[in-house]
């Protein structure tokens, strides 16, 4: 349930929305997307805002506003996370939604783009608030949802327990239980081994494969974290076991630097103490604008949008940027990071571990088994890899950067799905 204040700086930071319809013009010009395409994919299909009110702890009523936002259909089910965020408003969730289309398309599974919110800050309810919120959101989104319409799944600010209220949820209002209504569920209720660090798990194998393109060995490299929350944790404690040094790490409770090396199980148990890794004993503190500055050779951004922009891009002295969030990096910070020789790993290619175990656990649900770990383990890698790879050779035919070139691939790839459905009636 960790999130992380956006960054202030004095200049205009684009929004998200703003980042997505640029690096979407950019992708759309790079392909020559015909007019009608364009149009077509440039807009969210379809989009919901709901209100509802919901008894708080101490007997107060409340209105809470929520949004799903379903972006394309044309290659399959919506899918994309749920977030709970006191920022989280409309603009967002539909270049969230937006970007899940991309990233789906990227990894080759059969899923549309979805996004959906709550404008609340988790932090601030009890685990029953919590959990009538998600119940009440959850009937409000009831015939647009389902395993074969939309298919929500954890995102910031939600986690396991957030979709198991949802699955039972939407399971009461059918009379039996339908698990695959959403992805990243607790295992013993249809959710699939390896999902929970499934997100984390993509952003290292990205990670190794980039090392290895550029000729920089893991076994004690430098890494820096932004965000301590599913994603950087788990990113975090993996790297850490494939030989990194991890170094620094912030979070919405501040941060932590040690050069000799942080331990990822200490920062855990820091942070299920205090709701922070903040002040764990043997560190320093580091600020978020320090440790986005930081000497080091990997630097994993896995909180928010917009943290690295043009403001502070030069500042970046990592090798790779791996974008575990969505949007970490505005557009306009991309030519100054490609400048001095920074290898971004893109958001829809590098944080796409997530929604690839989310598609195992689907297929999964739908065919009531499951899989073991090592075989979702072995899946996820040879999905990530070569989509990688596929980024990889593009971004090199063509001279492009990774970012343009992942986006390309999948703005293809849903074209063609959209021109081979052609136009109804
Ligand atoms: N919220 C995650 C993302 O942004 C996971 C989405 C999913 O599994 O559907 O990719």
């Amino acid at each position: 349930m960790k999130t992380l204040t956006r960054t202030s700086t004095p200049t205009h930071v684009a929004s998200a929305l703003e980042s997505a319809l640029q690096q979407f013009d950019r992708a759309a010009d790079h392909i020559a997307l015909d007019r009608v395409t364009r149009a077509i994919l440039r807009v969210p299909k379809r989009e919901w805002t709901v209100r509802f009110p919901v008894t708080m702890d101490d007997g107060r009523v409340e209105v809470f506003t929520g949004y799903r936002v379903q972006h394309n259909l044309s290659r399959g089910p919506a899918k994309g996370g749920v977030r709970f965020h006191p920022q989280t408003d409309i603009e967002e969730v539909r270049a969230l939604a937006m970007w899940m289309t991309w990233k789906c398309a990227l990894v080759n599974v059969p899923f549309g783009g979805a996004k959906g919110g709550v404008t609340v800050d988790p932090r601030q309810l009890s685990t029953n608030e919590m959990a009538r919120i998600t119940r009440r959101f959850t009937a409000e989104l009831q015939g647009i949802i389902g395993p074969n319409i939309d298919i929500p799944a954890p995102d910031v600010g939600t986690n396991a327990q957030t979709m198991a209220w949802m699955m039972d949820t939407y399971s009461m209002h059918h009379g039996y239980s339908i698990p695959g209504v959403v992805t990243g569920k607790p295992v013993d209720i249809g959710g699939s081994l390896g999902r929970a660090d499934a997100t984390g798990q993509g952003v290292v194998y990205t990670i190794q494969r980039a090392a290895e393109a550029i000729g920089l060995p893991l076994q004690g490299a430098r890494v820096a974290v932004q965000g301590f929350g599913n994603v950087g944790e788990a990113a975090a404690r993996l790297i850490h076991e494939a030989g990194a040094t991890l170094i620094a790490v912030t979070d919405v409770g501040g941060g932590v630097y040690n050069p000799d090396g942080l331990d990822p199980l200490a920062l855990k148990r820091r942070m299920k103490e205090t709701g922070s890794v903040d002040g764990a004993s043997g560190t320093t503190p580091m600020s978020n604008e320090d440790l986005i500055g930081l000497d080091c050779d990997i630097l994993i951004l896995a909180a928010l949008e917009g943290q690295v922009s043009a403001a502070n891009a030069g500042t970046v002295k990592a090798r790779i940027l791996a974008e575990g969030a969505n949007g970490p990096t505005t557009p306009d910070a991309d030519p100054i990071l490609r400048e001095n020789g920074v290898v971004v790993i893109p958001d829809i290619l590098c944080n796409a571990g997530g929604v690839v175990v989310s598609y195992f656990e689907w297929v999964q649900n739908l065919q009531s088994l499951q899989w073991t770990a090592a075989e979702v383990n072995d899946r996820l890698r040879s999905v990530i890899t070569a989509a990688f790879d596929e980024v990889w050779q593009m971004a090199s035919t063509d001279g492009i950067d990774a970012r343009l070139a992942a986006q390309s691939i999948a703005l293809a790839r849903v074209a063609e799905a959209q021109q081979a459905r052609g136009i109804y009636p």
